[in-house]
Parts: C-alpha cells; structure tokens; sequence
C-alpha cells in the first residue's frame, strides 16, 4: 500500500462550486467523498430556474474507477438513473452507406509472441481465410446477440477480455450524485449568480454575489455554469481554442422515444446527411438526437429528420442545443478551474464528455492531496503553486487534443460523396499529429499508443479498420510463426469467444435480475 495522502490544506479551505448539473454533481461528490471533512468546506451554487443541459446519457469504462474511488455503489446507481450496460458503439453508415462496426470495450483476440492480435488477422486476411475481425471480440458478439454479463475475474478466460460502461438517464445521474454529495456535507444554495468580485491586486476571484443579495467567498472556485463559462469565460476572460474547422457539427436537437426492440447493451451512431443520429438505449425508454452541423441543415429539418427516424412512440418535444467543439486556452485560471461543458465541448460521439470531467476532477484532487498545490496556512489567502496549475493544464489539454483526433478520424476517413459534409470532412487538412498517427497505420498497421489519455489500442484498431482506412503491411514478425498453427489459434479463439457469449443471458434479463429500476412515476418524462 502506497503512503496515505497528505493533504496540503492545513484549515478548510472554501470551494465554491458554481452549477448543479452532470459536472456540478460529480465534483461535489468526488471533492466531498476524498478530502477529509475538516479540510475543505465545500458549497454548491446551482440555479433551478436555468437548469441543466441534461443529456449525456453514454459513458465510457472509465467512470467505473471514479465510482469506486469515491465509493459509489454501481448496482444503486444503475438501478437510481434507469441504467443499461454498454459494451460499445456501433458506427453505422460512417465509411459508406450500409457499413456496420462496432468500437468495443476490449480487446481484439489475444497477442501472439508480444505482436498485436490485428496484424494476424491481417495476414490472414490476405491469405484469403477471412472471419471478420469482430469474430475475435468479445464484446462485439455479446453486442450483436443482445447479451450481457458481469466479466469474468479469471484473466485466462476469454470471458475476462472485456469492460463496459453504462447508459443512464443524464438528470437522475446528476439527482444521484446530489444525494450522495449532500449526505457528506455539501452546502447546496439554489440561486443565481449575478455579479463576481475580483482581489484588486491580482484578479483572483473573491467571491460570487447570488441574487438573493448574499455574497458567498472561496479559495477555489469551480466554474461548472457550462457553455456560458460564468467564472472562467465571462469572467476571466480566458479565451477558447475552437475547432469547428475539423468537427463541422454544431447543433443537436434530441428527443427520447418509447423503447421498440431488444434493449440493446451498446450505443448506435448512424452517420446522417448533415451529421449522426444517437440511440441509448435505457430501461424506460431510448435517448435519440441528432447532432448536426447548421451550415448544412436547418433546426427544422434536422427535427424532422431525427422524428421520421425514431424508433419507437415519441415522448415528449424536441431539444435544441448549440455548441462550438473546442476548449478553454486555459482550464485552471487564476483561482478558477472550469470543469464540464465550462471547460471545452467534444461532441458525443464517442460519449467522451463525462470522462473529461472525471479526468478534470481526479487530476485536480490527486494535486491537492499531494501537498504540492493548494496551500492555505492560517486565515490569509489560499496559495496556488503556479507550476502546479500549468502542470494541470497541460494535462488536460493533452486529453482534449487527444480526443479531439480520435474523433476527427470518424469524419474524415470516409468513402462517402453523397452530401457536402461528407465531402467537406473528407478532404479537410487535419491535425499533424492525426497524419502521423493515419501513416503509420496505413504502412504497417502500428497504431500510436500512448500511456495517458484516450483511446487504447483496440479503439484504433477498431476506428481504423471500421472506417476502411487498411494497412498495407502489417508487422513482420507476424508472419514468424507457421500459417496453418495461426490459423488454428484464430479458431479456437473464434470457438471460445462464440461459446462464452452464448452463456451469457440476454441483456433485458440480466438487468431485471442485477439492477433493476423503479417505473417512472411519469411516463417517458424528457431528461
Ligand atoms: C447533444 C449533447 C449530447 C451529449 N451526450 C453525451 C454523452 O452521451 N456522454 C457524455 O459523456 N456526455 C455527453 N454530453 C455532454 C454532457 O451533457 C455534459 O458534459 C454534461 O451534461 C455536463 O454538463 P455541465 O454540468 O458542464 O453543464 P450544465 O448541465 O449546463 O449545467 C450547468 C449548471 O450551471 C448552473 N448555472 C449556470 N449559470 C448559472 C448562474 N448564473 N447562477 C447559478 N447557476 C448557474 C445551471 O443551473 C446548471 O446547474 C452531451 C452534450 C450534448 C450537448
């Protein structure tokens, strides 16, 4: 076991967290549940009247480390915000009209003699022996027969070669967080901010007026307002790095639908004429929206597209949200760290959002528990070692632009001619580092992994071959080992994975049995 932290607060230091929503919630609990009670007094500024962006039903594995870092029970919580498993995404309709993969949570097959599953495949491949590479995923066929179970803890079982995130209802998600956020001594104060008051000799910020008159000060502010970016924008003034150049979509209505069908253990992305439409499936009822870029469809048309295309009884109108993909130049300014939709927006299409936040929020927490960032000796201001703020944001940037390629290389490594942003995406120039990254792919099949920061090899593998970006070559120590005993391998993998799968029960029965949810008290209710 590693030391206990030490905490660098020496009396409590005052965090003031401004907004109540997916963002809000998480770093209340987070800070709440991980900094000792006598450290930090932590109050949370939210305002019912603005309310809450509310989507953000798809997660990544992730959140299962924050959940048990802070020591939320996944059975509640999942049965609290009406919760689905997820095993992946299916991408439909990306590279040409009528194409189908799924990005995984999980491995492709196993290495073979420290070389990476795909590059057998691929020499199978042209050898003209040719299973789809979804054969070898586990998560994939328990995707595609509607199945689920809890992974194997036995790492030699093929069953034990996947994770899985959840689907969940994004405002029960943000009520559970409160609830567990309040139960630990988080001030709530439902109102709203009116007026900031800066320190006059260095600009820090002071406090934050409500408009009941009240003026509440802190030592740390959390800008978690979303897009307006209250603190660290209105504010601040810290300026925004916008990538609408490289990730055109900029708009999205959504609009819940009854569910139809088997509740399926992923999430759908169906490239579209002007964008993708999303489908989440949770226990009450299926999340849908359509994000799109308005310089290629109208509000009106895309609500018309996105309602022709439910897939079951529409409940409820259509939402209209703005956004422009980017981030903040800096996400810790001063006394201010924005966090959630505050600090930068990455669409949905790789439900990478609730992740930033959780990075934001543990990288923030590790700093402060490490006695090197926040200090605050006796009643005179909070100090904050300047080399530890560009430390943390370097970091988070480095997560965003990490990110921010993954998500540029669904657009632009497309066949598809038949609509402008297609063909905008297409041939648009794209970041160095993706051109680097798409080389070396193209040339030997080497994907560019990294230690921190999304995504792990399999998501590359998946993206890259889903969206028929093929390697010419592969690793040429691949072909050390005799075809037919690699061939045989790739079998008995196939077989094993296939029988695991089978064992598993359906989704739908799985969920009734693990984490079942109360019905609705009023049906089909918008989130
Ligand atoms: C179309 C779309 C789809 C998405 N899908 C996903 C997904 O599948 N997966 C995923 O991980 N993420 C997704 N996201 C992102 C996700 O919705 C957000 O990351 C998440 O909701 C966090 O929002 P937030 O808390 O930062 O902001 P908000 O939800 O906007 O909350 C802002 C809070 O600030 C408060 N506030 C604002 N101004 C004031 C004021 N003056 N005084 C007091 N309080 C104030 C509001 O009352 C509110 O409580 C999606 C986003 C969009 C736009």
């Amino acid at each position: 076991m590693s030391a206990p932290p030490s905490y660098a607060v020496s009396v409590p230091l005052n965090i003031v967290i401004v907004g109540g929503g997916t963002a809000g919630w998480m770093t209340a609990a987070a800070f709440a549940a991980v900094l000792p009670p006598a450290k930090r007094r932590i109050r949370l500024i939210e305002s019912s009247e603005i309310g809450i962006v509310g989507v953000g039903e798809a997660t990544l594995p992730h959140i299962r480390f924050f959940n048990k870092r802070i020591g939320i029970d996944e059975r509640e919580l999942m049965a609290k915000t009406q919760a689905t498993f997820k095993l992946g995404i299916e991408f439909c309709d990306w590279a040409r009209i009528g194409d189908s993969y799924i990005h995984p949570f999980g491995a492709y097959g196993t290495p073979m003699a420290g070389v990476p599953f795909h590059n057998y495949w691929l020499r199978q491949r042209a050898a003209g022996i040719e299973a789809p590479i979804e054969d070898y995923s586990v998560p994939i066929f328990a995707s595609r027969m509607n199945r689920f179970a809890l992974p194997s803890e036995d790492a030699s079982e093929v069953g034990s070669m996947f994770g899985y995130a959840f689907q969940f209802d994004a405002s029960l998600y943000a009520q559970y967080l409160r609830g567990f956020a309040e139960a630990r001594g988080v001030e709530r104060t439902d109102a709203k901010v009116v007026d900031v008051k800066l320190h006059g000799e260095d600009g820090f910020i002071e406090s934050v007026k409500l408009d009941s008159g009240v003026e509440i000060a802190g030592d740390l502010f959390i800008d978690c307002s979303g897009f307006r970016g209250l603190l660290i924008e209105q504010t601040l003034k810290t300026g925004y790095n916008e990538w609408t150049h490289w990730l055109p979509c900029d708009r999205a209505v959504a609009m819940p639908c009854e569910n139809a069908g088997p509740l399926m253990p992923y999430t759908r992305a169906t490239a579209r004429e002007a964008g993708w439409q999303w489908r989440i499936p949770l226990q009450h009822r299926t999340g849908n929206g359509y994000v799109y870029g308005s310089q290629f469809i109208s509000d009106d048309e895309a609500a018309a597209k996105l309602i022709a295309r439910l897939p079951g009884k529409a409940l409820g109108d259509p939402r209209f949200l703005r956004f422009t993909a980017g981030r903040r130049k800096l996400t810790w300014n001063r006394n201010c760290v924005a966090i959630g939709l505050a600090g930068g927006f990455l669409e949905p299409l790789e439900s990478t959002s609730i992740y930033l936040i959780q990075i934001a929020i543990t990288t923030l927490l590790d700093y402060m528990t490490e006695n090197s960032g926040m200090e605050r000796k006796d009643a005179t201001r909070a100090r904050f070692d300047p080399r530890i703020v560009d430390a943390y944001n370097r970091w988070i940037e480095m997560e965003y632009d990490r990110v921010r390629d993954f998500l540029i290389l669904h657009y632009h490594a497309t066949e598809r001619d038949d609509a402008p942003i297609w063909n905008y995406c297409r041939t648009m120039p794209v970041p160095d580092s993706l051109v680097h990254k798409m080389d070396l792919f193209r040339r030997r099949a080497r994907v560019v992994t990294y230690k921190d920061g999304l995504f792990l090899e399999p998501s590359w593998v998946a993206v890259y071959l889903g969206q028929r970006v093929m390697p010419e070559g592969w690793n040429p120590l691949a072909d050390a080992a005799p075809a037919a005993a690699v061939e045989q391998k790739l079998r008995d993998m196939r077989d094993k994975i296939q029988r695991a799968v089978m064992r598993m029960p359906l989704h739908e029965d799985f969920i009734k049995t693990y984490c079942p949810a109360a019905k609705p008290s009023m049906a089909g209710a918008p989130s």
